[in-house]
């Protein structure tokens, strides 16, 4: 990289920092400024343009890009020990064989050196926010480790009752329910982290789950997050059980709405859209997952052309095996390419889904997502001089197709930086790698599976 550099100073998130010499470009729709700045204070942007100014912190950027951090906005921090572990094995026994099983041997140890791999994997990624979907115990180690990480992000404790054959995982309502009551005090203690509700999918929880958990999340101010229209299985068993399409029983449950992410979406037709769009729901698009477990190609452009809400995911590192957005940009764009046609979905409309589209599903529409006086500092910095973006200074052919995560130079969220030349401010990366082989070790013999 020809020289991101901080040149002084702390990382705290109420020291000043003064970004210099970038290629600024504030959010997707918006033009890039060359030799531009941002003024870091108090967490927020202060200033944004062709400007000079003096701060605790000097960031010369090099040239680099700054732009938006990354919302993920569908993620299973509680997964990313698994890594590698379920491989080609369609969903039904993808979840029976290995994530449920594994879910269910998991401590509060195992679960916080997976929610911190996660974390570091995403913040050198470019990723300044998240929604998770955790398991349904020991949410609360997973909150811990995420504040220590300071990475905002809004984590979904996951509520299932129905698991058929599959009990260990199973849940009553009041309890999990007590539980969120819990979480929610425990993750409002920490600047930008939430609690979600996070019914896991309609295969898993009672109608009685679904409507009580839609009802308990508006009582107390919390989003909902939830898997739909993922396999055509799945839709086809709630066609069959309920009489109806899979969207239209979570809106009748009361999961649909401005407050909902509902990951997946691949199996939904015009109809189903058209509910998406009247209320306002979010749509998680995971294209990486979707092909890995062959859910098959979700009509984004449609979406779009309706009206829905469309924010990007990478979904779990065991279905994907990465939490790289850069990856799922490019999909993102490649499967419909392929589906409909070049130019069908521009990197543009796909940088909007990864930032401000993100933004909104979390809740945080008007705090995240652009490079605005007044918003969340949540920049990153990219690299255009690496050997796999040049030339290309289109920042938004760069960044969907040809940049990856080693072309992201620093990431701050929330105006700390987390994330600077190699270097982690607030992980310990040699402690992580081997604290992530023995637990995963012990993860493996605690499931039966080592
Ligand atoms: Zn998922």
């Amino acid at each position: 990289m020809t020289g991101a550099r901080r040149s002084a100073g702390g990382v705290a998130a109420d020291d000043s920092i003064h970004i210099r010499n970038a290629l600024v470009w504030p959010a997707w729709d918006a033009e890039p400024i060359r030799n531009g700045a941002i003024l870091i204070s108090g967490g927020r942007i202060e200033k944004v343009g062709r400007f000079t100014a003096r701060a605790a912190v000097e960031l010369d950027a090099g040239g680099a890009l700054a732009m938006p951090g990354f919302i993920h906005a569908h993620v299973h921090l509680c997964q990313t020990l698994f890594r590698g572990l379920a491989e080609d094995r369609p969903l039904p026994r993808w979840l029976r064989e290995r994530i449920w099983p594994l879910e269910a041997a998991h401590d509060d140890e195992s679960l916080a050196v997976s929610a911190r791999l996660a974390c570091a994997e995403m913040i050198r990624g470019g990723t300044t926010g998240f929604a998770s979907m955790e398991t349904v115990r020991g949410t609360g180690a997973t909150l811990a480790a995420v504040a220590e990480v300071k990475l905002p992000g809004l984590v979904g404790h996951c509520l299932m009752d129905e698991t058929g054959g599959y009990r260990t995982l199973s849940v009553p309502l009041d309890d999990a329910l007590a539980e969120c009551d819990v979480l929610m005090e425990h993750a409002r203690a920490h600047p930008w982290l939430d609690l979600a509700v996070a019914p896991r999918f309609a295969l898993s929880c009672s109608r009685g789950n679904l409507i009580e958990a839609a009802r308990y999340a508006r009582s107390r101010g919390l989003r909902l997050h939830t898997h739909a229209s993922e396999q055509p299985d799945e839709v086809e068993w709630v066609r069959r059980r309920i009489g109806m399409d899979n969207v239209e029983y979570l809106h009748v449950c009361g999961i649909s709405g401005p407050d909902v992410i509902l990951a997946h979406c691949v199996q939904c037709g015009p109809a189903e859209q058209a509910l998406l769009a009247q209320t306002g729901s979010h749509v998680a698009h995971c294209p990486s997952s979707n092909f890995k477990l062959g859910a098959g190609i979700a009509p984004i452009p449609e979406m779009l052309a309706a009206g829905v809400r469309v924010a990007l995911g990478a979904d779990a590192a065991p279905c994907n095996n990465r939490l790289d957005m850069f990856a799922e940009m490019r999909l993102a764009g490649l499967m419909q390419s392929a589906r409909r046609g070049p130019g069908v979905l521009a990197a543009r409309a796909i940088v909007r889904m990864a930032t401000e589209g993100g933004a909104a599903a979390l809740g945080w529409g008007e705090v995240a997502g652009r490079i605005e006086e007044g918003r969340r500092a949540d920049v990153i910095l990219v690299e255009l001089e690496d050997p796999s973006v040049l030339p290309d200074d289109d920042p938004a052919s760069a960044v969907v197709y040809a940049a990856h995560p080693g072309a992201v130079a620093v990431t701050i969220a929330a105006g700390r930086i987390l994330y600077e030349n190699g270097e982690f401010t607030t992980l310990d990366i040699e402690r992580l790698r081997a604290d992530a082989a023995v637990q995963r070790q012990r993860l493996l013999r605690r499931a039966g599976l080592a």
